[in-house]
């Protein structure tokens, strides 16, 4: 099965639990693309003072914890290798945002849903 909501439509692999139907996958949908529209305009200010910029790293550490958090509660998961296993909202090495499971080895998109 492939993972439905709107957000993340483009997310091969991707899958998440059949309970989540309805207004809760609506609800979860729309509040996966409203933080990561968030966090995409908050990594693309520019001009920025260094206080801005930590403020905006908390921010984006709150958006990340709590989208975690919901698609832990999901039941969100990567179906590329058995057995599926968790995925995260996280940061590569340049300090982009990417979600990346933890198969070993790991499997990752970027939030367009492009896998990398
Ligand atoms: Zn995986």
């Amino acid at each position: 099965m492939k993972f439905e909501l709107p957000a993340m439509s483009g997310f091969d692999g991707i899958e998440i639990r059949d309970w989540m139907g309805g207004p809760v996958r609506d609800l979860f949908s729309i509040y996966i693309k409203t933080s990561m529209d968030m966090l995409r305009s908050a990594q693309g200010l520019e001009g920025s003072t260094l206080r801005e910029v930590g403020q905006i790293a908390r921010v984006q550490q709150a958006f990340m914890a709590s989208i975690n958090a919901m698609m832990s509660a999901s039941g969100s998961s990567c179906t590329l290798d058995s057995p599926p296993e968790a995925i995260n909202l996280t940061t590569d090495s340049d300090g982009n945002l990417v979600l990346r499971c933890e198969h070993d080895p790991c499997h990752e998109w970027d939030l367009d849903g492009t896998k990398i």
